[in-house]
């Protein structure tokens, strides 16, 4: 995630750095770092944030589907996936080693490079992904 990404979703969030930075456990430094793009954002403080802004879209109108319906998962590898043993059809984006192309990813960035096509990710985010980074 870009800086200006981080910025923005800080201002969705409506919080200041020092509410932000404690409910990610971070310092104020770090988010100050991380939206001057002085510090790159680790991947754990991504996945955080971007949990954050998908529970304040919850209300909003979202279709509930879950992921392996949307992408038709064989059910092999539906019954195999972590986003089914942990009922997370809406929140596979944020659990690792989902086999949404029937094998798990080896990194965070490869599986986001999936997510930030894929329309159960877009649900929540597309225009916090998409444009300038
Ligand atoms: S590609 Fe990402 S958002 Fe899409 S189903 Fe897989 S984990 Fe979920």
């Amino acid at each position: 995630m870009k800086s200006n990404k981080f910025k923005d979703i800080r201002a969705r969030l409506s919080k200041t750095q020092k509410e932000l930075a404690q409910l990610l456990g971070v310092s104020i430094k770090a988010i100050h770092s991380y939206e001057q793009g002085w510090r790159r954002i680790p991947h754990h403080v991504e996945r955080q944030l971007l949990f954050l802004l998908s529970r304040t879209l919850m209300d909003d109108d979202i279709p509930s589907d879950k992921c392996w319906d949307i992408r038709k998962c064989p059910d092999k590898i539906q019954k195999s996936c972590p986003a089914w043993e942990f009922k997370s059809g809406d929140l596979c984006w944020f659990i690792n080693g989902t086999k949404c192309s029937g094998k798990a990813y080896s990194s965070w960035e490869e599986k986001m490079e999936e997510c930030k096509n894929c329309e159960v990710f877009n649900r929540f985010f597309e225009k916090e992904t998409k444009g300038n980074g």
